[in-house]
C-alpha cells in the first residue's frame, strides 16, 4: 500500500486532534508533524496535545500511527561548538522523544547538525555524543530517530551518505536509529536522483543500507543537481521533475516506507489534497498551482 502524506501542523486548541483532521482533508494516509513551530523550542505540555481523540479518529478512518512522524525542529544543532549549548539541544530533544512516544509516535526525524565551529570531525564526535545521551536519557522507548540527508547548505552535516554512515557507526543502540532520505536534499547534495536514482540508491545500499531507510520526504527542488541550497518545489514543478519523483514513490525497493511531501505552500495555500491525487493518479497536471491557488 502507498504511503503518502505531508506535514501538517499541530496548534491552536485542537493540537495532534488538528493535526489527524488536516491529513485526513488531504485523503492522506501517512504524515509528518512539528510539535511547535519549526523555528522554535516553545512546546506545549502533553496533557494538552489531545492524543487520545487524535488516536480515536484515527481508528476511525483506519489511519496507522507507523505511518506517523514527528520532525524535531530545525534550529537544534547537536553540534554547536557550546557545549551548553549542546545540552539545551540534548534536553529538548530528549523531551521530543518522550512526546513523540507520548502521542504513539514511532519515529523523530532530525536534521544531524551543524558544524558552526568549522571542524565538521569534531562536529560529527559532538553529534553521536548527543544522540547516545538523548538515547540513554529514553532507554526502553520506542522511538526511533531518523537522520535527515542534507542539501548541504552552509555547514550542514549529513550531506553525504558516508556522513550519515559515520553518524550511525558512532550510536551504541542502533535499533533506536534511522534515516529520513530526502529527494531535494540528496539532489542538492549533488547525488544524481533525476539522472540515475537506481544508481544513487545502490551507493546508498552499499555506504549505508537500503533497510535503514524508516521515512522518506519527497520534494521537487528549485535548483539543479548540486545546488546545495534546500529551496523545495511543488512535486513535479522543479529540476526533478514528475516522472524521477513517481518513479521515486512508486519504486519497489521503497515500497512500504511512508512519504511525506514538504513541498511549499502557493499562494497561501496547501498544495498537499491536490499533489497526493495527483500522486494516486500518476498524471502530471500543469495547471495544478492555478488550481490550488484558486482553491
Ligand atoms: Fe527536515
Ligand atoms: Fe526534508
Ligand atoms: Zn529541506
Amino acid at each position: 500500500m502507498l504511503k503518502i502524506g505531508s506535514h501538517v501542523s499541530m496548534s491552536g486548541d485542537d493540537m495532534f486532534l488538528g493535526s489527524v483532521k488536516e491529513a485526513i482533508s488531504y485523503n492522506a494516509n501517512s504524515f509528518m508533524i512539528y510539535t511547535g513551530a519549526p523555528q522554535n523550542t516553545r512546546r506545549r505540555p502533553i496533557d494538552e496535545l489531545k492524543i487520545k481523540e487524535a488516536h480515536e479518529l484515527m481508528e476511525e478512518h483506519g489511519l496507522s500511527l507507523d505511518n506517523v512522524v514527528v520532525h524535531a525542529p530545525y534550529i537544534i544543532n547537536l553540534g554547536n561548538p557550546d557545549p551548553e549549548k549542546r545540552a539545551f539541544a540534548v534536553n529538548f530533544l530528549t523531551d521530543e522523544v518522550k512526546r513523540t512516544h507520548a502521542m504513539g509516535i514511532k519515529q523523530m526525524v532530525l536534521h544531524p547538525g551543524n558544524a558552526t565551529g568549522g571542524n565538521r570531525e569534531e562536529a560529527i564526535n559532538w553529534i553521536a555524543e548527543g544522540l547516545n545521551e538523548i538515547i540513554n536519557n529514553t532507554k526502553g522507548i520506542d522511538v526511533k530517530i531518523a537522520l535527515e540527508t542534507m542539501a548541504g547548505k552552509g555547514t550542514e552535516v549529513g550531506r553525504t551518505f558516508e556522513e550519515i554512515r559515520q553518524l550511525i557507526d558512532l550510536v551504541q543502540d542502533k535499533d533506536r536509529m534511522g534515516v529520513c532520505f530526502d529527494t531535494c536534499h540528496t539532489s542538492d547534495a549533488n547525488y544524481p536522483i533525476k539522472d540515475d536514482f537506481e544508481g544513487v540508491l545502490d551507493e546508498f545500499d552499499k555506504v549505508v543500507g537500503l533497510e535503514w531507510i524508516t521515512v522518506m520526504h519527497i520534494n521537487d527542488s528549485k535548483n539543479e543537481q548540486g545546488a546545495a541550497k534546500d529551496r523545495h518545489e511543488n512535486f513535479g514543478f522543479g529540476h526533478l521533475g514528475f516522472d524521477t519523483l513517481i518513479n521515486v514513490i512508486y519504486n519497489p525497493r521503497l515500497k512500504d516506507i511512508p512519504k511525506i511531501l514538504e513541498t511549499p505552500y502557493v499562494e497561501g495555500k496547501p498544495p498537499y489534497k491536490h499533489e497526493i491525487e495527483m500522486i494516486r493518479n500518476k498524471e502530471f497536471n500543469p495547471d495544478l498551482k492555478e488550481i490550488i491557488a484558486n482553491s
